[in-house]
């Protein structure tokens, strides 16, 4: 069957054939035609956050990790302290970032099955003065938590400590307004909600911090404020940019816009959220979050207490059926996660818990007899 399959991960993602077919053309990087894109992308990208008075957004090559390192290299001084509020997997990866940078990280643990606390921070915050920057995954999707950004960012206010805002698979679905919420940097990526393709990441960065960011990174490739510079000089990109990528983002954002933007594209994706479990519950399936603190991104599943049930078989029946599910990212339960982003509406999602159903019947497990 030669039909892309449905990606149901939290990127890369199923992206429409117009953005798809944006990239059938090869553009000079320093060729002004290109240059008006990239401008119009970062345009838009303020625009969705209403950060134009604010703050400015950096673009930059690579998956959307390298946007993190980049932020925290760019964002934190040599001699700063990162706290970073750690419940689930894409924290301990800033966590790692951080120390890798040689900056002194700290870490303040939460269940990864509940968001993380402000007032707890406001009284780590309290004790420990020598903290200089929080970071704060806004959609933990490891396990799929929506995390406080507005309560966790007036703390930080409060006692004046930077915030860096991992906000990568949210950033497009749910709402962000720097008006309201006050971030020094906060980070996402082509590939996620917006629907493009992977391959570059951009991150905000406050216009009343940028100025000392100058020379802070250690890294050459990695530093957004000579990046920054270089691109308000000359429209540019400092190295190769992911041309492609930057095109489709493009098209992806005109598609955004016409759809109605974020509180559309939450819409759809809280419909999809709705369509997965009620179909995966009368399946028997169990979602591993309470549905107060599940962001309508990612859901993770526990997986069938059966003893035919493997997560590898799962996933190639479910993928003959034509879609692709995603393993699970818990230590100590079973699971397996099916996105809820893409360009995939509830049609699709109704097929997907369809698909799973006749998986379920092929692989000889009539009820999950779900464990919790
Ligand atoms: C996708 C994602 C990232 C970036 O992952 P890459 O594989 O580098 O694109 C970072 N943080 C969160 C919360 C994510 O969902």
């Amino acid at each position: 069957m030669d039909r892309d399959r449905i990606l149901l991960t939290p990127g890369p993602l199923t992206t429409t054939l117009r953005t798809k077919l944006a990239m059938l053309k090869d553009w000079g990087s320093w060729d002004a035609d290109f240059i008006a894109v990239t401008a119009s992308v970062r345009r838009s990208l303020l625009a969705i956050i209403h950060g134009q008075d604010s703050h400015v957004v950096v673009p930059l090559q690579g998956s959307g990790t390298f946007s993190v390192e980049a932020a925290i290299a760019t964002l934190v001084p040599h001699d700063g302290h990162v706290l970073v509020l750690d419940n689930g997997a894409y924290c301990k990866r800033a966590a790692r970032i951080t120390s890798l940078m040689g900056r002194r990280c700290s870490t303040m643990s939460f269940d990864e099955a509940s968001p993380v606390d402000p007032q707890a921070l406001a009284q780590r915050l309290q004790e420990d003065a020598s903290i200089t920057h929080v970071v704060l995954i806004h959609c933990e999707t490891g396990a799929g938590v929506l995390n406080p950004l507005q309560a966790v960012a007036d703390v930080c206010a409060r006692f004046d400590r930077g915030l860096i805002v991992d906000a990568m698979s949210s950033f497009a679905a749910l709402e962000i307004d720097a008006r309201k919420t006050r971030f020094d940097a906060l980070i996402a990526a082509s590939g996620k909600c917006l629907e493009g393709v992977p391959g570059m990441g951009f991150v905000f960065i406050r216009r009343a911090v940028l100025e000392g960011c100058a020379g802070r990174s250690q890294s050459l490739a990695m530093d957004l404020h000579d990046q920054y510079v270089y691109m308000e000089k000359t429209g540019q990109w400092r190295f190769t940019p992911p041309t492609h990528v930057v095109v489709a983002l493009h098209e992806a954002i005109v598609q955004f816009e016409a759809e109605g933007g974020q509180s559309a594209r939450l819409a759809r994706y809280t419909r999809n959220y709705q369509t997965l479990v009620t179909g995966m519950a009368a399946l028997g399936f169990k979602p591993f979050l309470d549905p107060a603190v599940q962001a309508p991104i990612i859901v993770t599943f526990h997986a069938p207490q059966h003893p035919a049930y493997e997560f590898k078989r799962f996933y190639d029946t479910a993928k003959h059926y034509g879609f692709l599910l995603y393993p699970g990212k818990l230590t100590q339960v079973e699971t397996f996660r099916v996105g809820c982003i893409g360009a995939i509406g509830p049609v699709e999602m109704r097929q997907a818990v369809d698909a799973v159903a006749q998986t379920l019947r092929d692989m000889g497990i009539s009820q999950p007899a779900l464990g919790v």
